[in-house]
Parts: C-alpha cells; sequence; structure tokens
C-alpha cells in the first residue's frame, strides 16, 4: 500500500467537522475567533530523509524550513512550532550546532520553539508549526480553475540531482539500495557515508538539499493573488497531481519552461528532465493564478528576487500532459516520489 492509500484508508475520515480545513492540503486549518491557524507537522528521519553524516547545522536549518514550506504553501505568517525529538546520545557538540541552525531560521522566519518532547532512540525529528492568516485567504491546494497559468518559483531539481549523485558514489562503494538513504540492511554502512557527495556535485545543488529556503514572503503575497499553491516536497509531477486531483482539473505543463537549478545544465535532456518533474526536496512553491494577475505577481518576483516562472495553464480535464514548445506531447515515464511506493 502506497503512502497516500494508507492515509486515505485508516487516517482520513471524510471532510473535518471542528477544523476549516482537515487532511489533504500543505496544512490544517483552524477557526480561532478573528483569525485562521495554519498548522503542520513533519517528520524528518535519519536514513530516510537525510544522511546521517549531514551539517547538524544545516539539519537544524532543514528540520524547520521544510515545515516553514507547509505555512509558505498556505500564505501563513509563522507564530511558533514545537520540537519532538528522538536522540541516539547527547552529543554537546551536535546539539549545540543543530540549535544554532534551527533558531537562525526561527529567528527571521520569526518563529518561536514553544514546546516538544525529547526521548533517547534513533534519531527522529518532528516538528509542528503553527502559523496565522485573515480568515478565507488560506491558499488551498483545490482552488485552481481552467485557464489559471500555472507557476513555480526558484529553480528545480538541484537537491535531487545531489541526492542522486551521491547514492551513485554510495552504489558504486557498496551495493545499496538506490531509492533510499538505507541500505538493504536499514543502515548506511561507514563505509559508504564516508563515500560522501561526489566533488562533482554544484555548490548550489548540495545548498538547495541542505539549506531549503521556505517561501514564506512570497506565500503571503500570493494570499489574493494564486488561486491554489503547494509546496514542492515530492517533486513538481506528484505535487501538481495533487493540487490538480484536489481542484478537479487537468494541467497542461511546459516542460522546457521549467527552470533547473544553475549548474545542472550539462546534464542529459532526460536526467534534467527527470529532476525537473520528478525531483524531489525542492520546498518551492507551484501555485496557480488568473492570467490577469501575471503583472503584479512578476513584480513579487521582482521584489523578493525570486524567479517566478509560468510552467504551464490549468485546463478542464483529468491528467497532465506535458508538452513541449510546439505544444508536441513528451514521453516521461518517472515518477514522483512516495513512502512505501
Ligand atoms: P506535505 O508533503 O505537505 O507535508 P503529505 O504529503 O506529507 O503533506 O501529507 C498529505 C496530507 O495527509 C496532509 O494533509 C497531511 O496532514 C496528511 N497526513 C499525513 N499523514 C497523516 C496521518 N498519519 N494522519 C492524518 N493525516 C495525515
Ligand atoms: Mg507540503
Amino acid at each position: 500500500m502506497r503512502e497516500f492509500e494508507l492515509i486515505r484508508r485508516f487516517f482520513d475520515r471524510g471532510p473535518a467537522r471542528k477544523a476549516v480545513l482537515g487532511i489533504g492540503d500543505d496544512c490544517a486549518l483552524v477557526d480561532a475567533g478573528e483569525a485562521t491557524l495554519a498548522v503542520s507537522t513533519d517528520m524528518l528521519v535519519e536514513g530516510r530523509h537525510f544522511f546521517a553524516d549531514m551539517d547538524p547545522a544545516s539539519l537544524g536549518h532543514k528540520a524547520l524550513a521544510v515545515n516553514l514550506s507547509d505555512l509558505a504553501a498556505m500564505g501563513a505568517e509563522p507564530l511558533g512550532f514545537t520540537l519532538a525529538m528522538a536522540l541516539p546520545r547527547a552529543d554537546q557538540a551536535w546539539l549545540q550546532a543543530f540549535s544554532q541552525g534551527l533558531f537562525a531560521l526561527a529567528d527571521r522566519s520569526g518563529c518561536e520553539l514553544v514546546g516538544g518532547d525529547t526521548t533517547q532512540g534513533p534519531l527522529n525529528l518532528s516538528l509542528t508549526v503553527f502559523g496565522r492568516l485573515p480568515r478565507g485567504v488560506a491558499l488551498r491546494r483545490d482552488g485552481a480553475q481552467p485557464g489559471d497559468d500555472l507557476w513555480v518559483s526558484g529553480e528545480l531539481g538541484g537537491a535531487a540531482h545531489a541526492v542522486r549523485r551521491r547514492y551513485a558514489a554510495m552504489a558504486a562503494a557498496q551495493g545499496l539500495d538506490g531509492r533510499t538513504l538505507a541500505g538493504p540492511d536499514g543502515g548506511v554502512s561507514a563505509q559508504a557515508l564516508r563515500t560522501g557527495f561526489p566533488a562533482d556535485v554544484p555548490a548550489l545543488a548540495l545548498a538547495r538539499l541542505e539549506r531549503p529556503e521556505p517561501r514564506l514572503a512570497l506565500g503571503m503575497a500570493l494570499r489574493h493573488l494564486a488561486s491554489s499553491a503547494i509546496d514542492l516536497s515530492d517533486g513538481l509531477l506528484g505535487d501538481l497531481g495533487h493540487l490538480c486531483e484536489r481542484s478537479r482539473c487537468g494541467a497542461q505543463l511546459r516542460v522546457e519552461r521549467v527552470p533547473l537549478c544553475p549548474g545542472l545544465e550539462g546534464l542529459d535532456a532526460r536526467e534534467r528532465l527527470s529532476l525537473a518533474l520528478t525531483g524531489g526536496d525542492d520546498y518551492e512553491l507551484c501555485f496557480t493564478a488568473a492570467p490577469e494577475n501575471r503583472p503584479r505577481i512578476r513584480r513579487i518576483g521582482q521584489e523578493l528576487g525570486l524567479a517566478l516562472t509560468v510552467v504551464g495553464q490549468i485546463d478542464a480535464g483529468d491528467r497532465i500532459s506535458l508538452v513541449d514548445e510546439d505544444d508536441r506531447p513528451v514521453a516521461f515515464e518517472g515518477r514522483a516520489h512516495e513512502h512505501f511506493a
């Protein structure tokens, strides 16, 4: 059973009764009087979401960043977060660096640590973030309309490229399962870990993997302009699929317009396409907006110094069609990342 089927079958009990919005979006929305509260939880597991030798300051940053990214996708303003962690041991140097990376992002995002839980166990970081929105303005996955432009922020594929290159290097050092960070025995051997990231991985791609930037200012700026939004954690094709499913629409994706992380131009065309469409871990925003909002959205991109690109259109169909600049269909086999897949 795949991840989303599992959630649907055992945990999704239909439309939320007390919440404004329950399971199925980047955040849950809860009515809190004047405002709406946006809540999201994301867990990072060693060997699954990050390599065991990841620099602890970057890990602190990333653990919060992936959670803040869900607030960004709803257009919410961060308020606070809780931190539940299982740690194999109380390593003070590690904790010092981890907390420094965590709080550097927390402070500049206006997101305060307000509680949590600490236990001994295999390294696991589970954060819950809380954000705020004026009532009725949240960017949800279900608001896309046929005729809307389809946008993405930033550039895609860098994080996935770094991970893929490292797998390849590790597999060369020792036979390892290519899909997860763990080997067949559930752990990555010290020898395989020492292999590290190959020297030819562009620094920018590595930075995208280890220091993703949650697009909070963009999300908030899009509140009255975008019709729907989702953050890109599992790859554009899969995440756009969730958006289309929730909005009951289709999309035409102009694959050549999908902006790719600088430094990846030299890869072969198939690999570039695969990174652009199924490379996960980018934490950029994918959103839709009426074409008349284009000038205002472009201005937001300029103000934020962030690339915002129209990569296609929403249509009334029920599938995502991939096309080139001459409207010819583009063949693509790959799939988005799913746990248990
Ligand atoms: P995201 O990538 O935005 O964090 P996910 O793809 O992880 O979202 O999850 C999809 C939806 O399923 C979200 O609304 C999430 O809150 C919900 N979800 C995931 N796991 C569970 C669970 N065990 N119980 C209830 N809801 C869950
Ligand atoms: Mg999300």
